[in-house]
């Protein structure tokens, strides 16, 4: 059973669709994704426990508070009012994009509310672009704003295999940690002080694993080294995004499959931590 936000403890995690994709630089549809997340996640082929062992089935072990709507606010400030509204309750958000420009008014949100964060960002790319095609806020660019703005302590990045001459010297002025695809695996990397922030763009992983995408990137993560990745984390998970995951390049639908599993074990991982 999923509670309301209003009603779940403190510590709960609580997922938030965020339908938005403007900001993709190349494909739209990855707004399509959060529902489709979600029957995905409630699908009688599986069942709900993770494989560490939670049962997230089990009364009150997560929250959802549906997919945010646009109405009369600008997306970015109504992203990050409804995220600091959940941290204000003492939920631990998870949120389901969209493109991953989202992250940066989910950051701006934690940034205020916990200090000292960390954020471990799986990727294909370091989105450390100063713009891109004129857009400071392309999904291209979230970091490169988020450490200009100090909204997190420590970044680092897993995954990497699009880096550019540019966005190297970005990740050096920001003090970017990154783990390039070719490096891995790195679990003693894992071992991380929370409060801990996971982003998680699905092109991370291999096309093979993942062909639902807007970026298709060859030579990334089995499902499996990502899970394992995810499981070394040692610290307190504080939130949580997956994005880029786009239904209209999912012919066989096995990057839902894919994004509802890795939201599993990263709830799961949540709850232990
Ligand atoms: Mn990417
Ligand atoms: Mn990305």
């Amino acid at each position: 059973m999923t509670l309301r936000p209003n009603a779940a403890k403190p510590g709960t995690p609580v997922i938030l669709g965020i339908p938005f994709d403007a900001n993709s630089s190349w494909l739209r549809g990855a707004a399509g994704a959060p529902p489709i997340i979600r029957v995905s996640l409630h699908s009688i082929a599986s069942n709900s426990w993770t494989e560490t062992g939670v049962d997230l089935g089990a009364e009150g072990m997560y929250s959802d508070a549906g997919d945010l709507k646009f109405t009369f606010q600008e997306p970015f400030p109504a992203i990050e009012t409804k995220i600091g509204e959940l941290l204000d309750h003492g939920l631990r958000p998870v949120s389901l994009g969209g493109d991953h420009s989202i992250t940066l008014p989910i950051v701006r949100a934690f940034g205020a509310h916990i200090p000292g964060l960390t954020i471990l960002h799986f990727d294909a790319h370091p989105d450390l672009y100063d713009e891109l095609e004129g857009n400071r806020l392309s999904h291209a660019c979230p970091f490169a704003r988020i450490m200009e703005e100090g909204a997190a302590q420590r970044l680092i990045q897993i995954g990497i295999r699009a880096m550019t001459g540019h966005q190297r010297e970005q990740a050096k002025k920001f003090g970017v940690e990154v783990i390039e695809m070719r490096h891995l695996p790195a679990l003693d990397r894992m071992k991380i002080d929370g409060p801990i922030y996971i982003s998680f763009d699905m092109d991370a992983l291999d096309p093979a694993f993942a062909p639902g995408i807007s970026h298709r990137e060859p030579g990334g993560m089995s499902v499996r080294e990502a899970i394992a990745h995810l499981h070394a984390i040692t610290g307190k998970i504080a939130g949580a995004d997956i994005v880029e995951f786009n239904p209209a390049q999912d012919n066989t639908q096995i990057t839902a499959t894919v994004a509802a599993k890795l939201l599993k074990e990263i709830m799961g991982k949540m709850i232990l931590n």
